[in-house]
């Protein structure tokens, strides 16, 4: 018999009923109480809908964050909340957001960042030479108590993974701290057998990435010492395939391997090969990555011979925690009919991986049925009308490189695109959005519920535009931007104007704590329907004399922020993306906008996990930019941004897009970030962030003079823009105003001191 189990599932609830809760009690509108009960739902709930599974998962569900829990787990909580006098479950929240209620005071939350390859970002781990271990198992035991059924498998973070994602706050080595962290795995371990527990399910993703030996070594070591009678491992992958790590997951003394089937299916017959024989292998067949139907009769003609070498010892699970999927579908009745017949969500996924086993353990004429219905799926999704435009394929078909290049350099557009827009040194600008108001939010509610009429919510949101123009003029910025008032999100916004997109209602996946995105799909070829942006841009620009910068999502982007059809290269979808996206470029420069930024804010994220993939992702990623973006005559300035400033890696591939501005985050690391510039010189111009638009502060006129003249330390003042790190969406106009202000006054002091050493110069010459 095959044995089905599952790696995790989604922890918010099929209405986001987790987000709710936890926001009314840090408004302090419900008790502790009312927010464990609400967990307690969701779980019961969870353990409810893997019922048909041979082996329900525990320990999957979260608060806030797995990686935080098993810090807590571990008694390893930043040594600055230690002091705090809070409840357990406060000092939990102050930890990962800074504050545990609305009103409570703040200290620095634990830092985020980006599980693996995926959206979802967890809250890392600190660790200095002094940190200690201490078990603290009563979170897990308590939800293992409350299941009352015997097939419960928990799952935990591995050890060696664990250390992998922290942060060492004083240089030393994380990998030292194995020593005293295994003897707490050890007494886990033993705990949960107590408990009853005969299936561990212990991840260690970070085999799917590139080790060095001292890592390699740790987890060789680690499995060695955690080896137990007491309950069996199951030693859980995902995300990638395991390449030169494949021998290592192999030998590991363990009771279990799982392996993402999804993205090392090549791998597979390998590690048959390697495994001994007295190991379970569980292939995570169903993508957890995706939200498309699984060809069962296709991934049955594979497993069969799988099944027949393994016999028992053949698992089947989802390639990874279907965190990362919405809950369900059917919640989804607005959805087009055919295009909800492809889709399957975490609640889906679960059945197709029991119709497998059924049909690998009785036979296909035991799912007769559920396979033809899969079959048909599958075949009118590849034969849809909907998915293939003629027009598109063609198109894409006849892309040339020189489509992707300007028609001259940067020196030479840079002197024809200075006399026709006059811009001062240190020119000063935004990233695009101002504030999204109440007005501007509940205009958009009424216009969408069909309470406010078209002419209305166009007269609405150009007075927001009128207002953001004069605020701009009023602080005396030199490139004014129209503020995206209009943009509920910046990929959906402009993927409701394309072919191909199709958006859901509930289609949330967590992004952290209590966010959560709802990406859009793409499921067909996509074309431009319309012009996007340039009614409002075009409005903007007819209120003022300063130029006012255009403002568009990039290709890049709106992939990464999308669920991706699988029926084809990404790099393909991705040029179809940057076709539709070039002509609303020329559309805008027809209109007359004089600079268009291109924001690429999750370019980075497509990076893939192993670095020997980066040059492939980037070569078709920033062709794509490229097609987007450079179509356009030397007299129209192209700007980009991207949320980050951890360009040292691409710093090349970044150049190579040869946007005329690029504006970047820096202002939280002092400009440290920029190191780079010394050992690579970065021919175009740039702009550092300045004011850090994640936190209320209002900068002060001298810090960002400050870091102005650190960043000109080795980027050359002609080249150098005055901004913000990101779009103001997010802040209040009264911080807004102040700190704009504050940035064009160190523009001025900075232009001053500029004239003052410019005269000195031809003085003594
Ligand atoms: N233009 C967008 C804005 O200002 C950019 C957002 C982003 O980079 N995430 O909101
Ligand atoms: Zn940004």
């Amino acid at each position: 018999m095959v044995t089905t189990h599952n790696l995790g599932l989604p922890r918010i609830g099929s209405k986001r009923q987790l987000k709710f809760s936890l926001e009314a009690y840090w408004r302090g509108e419900i008790d502790a109480h009312q927010l464990m009960t609400a967990g307690e739902r969701i779980r019961a709930q969870n353990h409810q809908h893997q019922q048909l599974l041979d082996w329900i998962s525990v320990g999957d569900f979260s608060l806030y964050d797995h990686v935080l829990d098993t810090s807590i787990l571990l008694g390893n909580l930043p040594r600055r909340f230690a002091q705090q006098q809070l409840t357990p479950l406060d000092r939990y929240f102050q930890v990962a957001r800074g504050r545990s209620t609305d009103v409570s005071t703040p200290l620095a939350a634990a830092e985020m960042t980006k599980w693996f390859d995926t959206n979802y970002h967890y809250l890392v781990p600190e660790f200095d030479r002094e940190t200690r271990f201490e078990l603290h198992p009563q979170q897990l035991l308590r939800q293992i108590e409350e299941c009352q059924s015997k097939n419960l498998k928990p799952v935990i973070i591995g050890p060696v993974t664990y250390l992998w994602l922290g942060k060492s706050k004083d240089e030393s080595n994380p990998l030292d701290l194995l020593e005293p962290l295994l003897p707490v795995y050890q007494q886990l371990l033993q705990q949960l057998a107590e408990a009853g527990i005969e299936w561990l399910q212990i991840d260690e993703p970070i085999l799917v990435t590139e080790l060095d030996q001292s890592w390699r070594h740790a987890l060789r070591n680690t499995y060695f010492r955690l080896q137990t009678k007491a309950i069996k491992l199951l030693l859980t992958t995902y995300f990638g395939s395991l390449k030169e790590n494949l021998q290592l997951a192999c030998e590991l003394p363990v009771a279990g391997l799982h392996i993402d089937a999804t993205r090392a299916r090549d791998e597979i017959d390998r590690i048959i090969d390697w495994l001994p024989q007295h190991k379970i292998l569980s292939l995570g067949v169903i993508d957890g990555r995706n939200i498309w139907k699984c060809d069962l009769n296709s991934q049955l003609d594979w497993l069969e011979p799988i099944h027949q070498r393994l016999g028992e010892r053949l698992w089947l699970a989802p390639s990874c925690s279907l965190l990362h999927v919405p809950v369900d579908i059917e919640s989804e009745t607005d959805l087009d009919g055919a295009l909800k017949s492809w889709l399957s969500f975490a609640l889906q996924k679960l059945s197709e991986l029991k119709t497998l086993a059924k049909a690998l353990n009785n036979g296909r004429q035991s799912v007769a049925r559920q396979l033809n219905d899969n079959a048909e799926a599958i075949r009118r999704r590849s034969g849809s009308q909907q998915i293939h435009i003629p027009a598109v394929i063609q198109r894409t078909a006849e892309i040339t490189a020189e489509m992707g290049q300007r028609k001259n350099s940067f020196t030479t557009r840079r002197t024809i695109q200075q006399r026709s827009l006059n811009l001062p040194l240190y020119p000063t600008t935004t990233i695009g959005s101002f504030p999204q108001t109440n007005t501007i939010r509940q205009s958009r509610k009424a216009y969408r519920e069909g309470q406010l009429c078209g002419a209305d919510y166009r007269a609405t949101m150009e007075k927001e535009i009128a207002q953001a123009i004069r605020q701009q003029e009023d602080v005396g910025l030199d490139v004014l931007v129209h503020g995206e008032a209009e943009r509920n999100d910046m990929v959906e916004y402009f993927a409701e104007f394309l072919s191909g997109f199709a958006f859901t209602r509930f289609g949330w996946v967590q992004s952290y704590g209590s966010r959560c995105v709802k990406p859009p799909i793409i499921y067909g070829d996509i074309q431009r329907q319309s012009d996007i942006t340039t009614h409002w841009t075009s409005y903007a620009q007819s209120l003022t004399s300063k130029p006012v910068k255009g403002m568009l999502t990039g290709p890049v982007t709106m992939l990464n922020w999308s669920f991706v059809r699988n029926d084809q290269p990404l790099a393909l979808t991705c040029n179809q993306l940057a076709l539709a996206l070039r002509d609303e470029v020329l559309a805008l420069e027809r209109a007359g906008t004089a600079i268009i930024q291109i924001d690429e804010a999750a370019l980075r994220e497509g990076l893939p996990l192993r670095r020997k993939q980066w040059p492939d992702y980037l070569d078709w990623a920033l062709s794509a930019f490229r097609l987007t973006a450079n179509g356009v005559q030397d007299d129209t300035q192209i700007h980009t941004h991207m949320c980050y400033s951890e360009f040292n890696d691409i710093i090349e591939s970044i150049a190579a897009m040869d946007a005329d501005v690029i504006t970047i985050e820096t202002s939280r690391s002092d400009m440290e970030l920029l190191d780079v510039f010394e050992s690579y010189e970065y021919p175009n111009a740039i702009g550092p962030g300045v004011y850090d638009i994640h936190t209320p502060n209002i900068p002060s006129i001298g810090s960002m003079v400050k870091l102005i003249q650190l960043a000109q330390q080795r980027i050359p003042a002609e080249r150098l823009w005055i901004n913000p790190d990101c779009g103001l969406k997010t802040r209040q106009w009264q911080e807004v105003i102040p700190a704009l202000k504050n940035m064009q006054q160190a523009a001025r002091q900075l232009r001053e001191a500029a004239r003052l050493d410019s005269q000195r110069t031809s003085n003594a010459g």
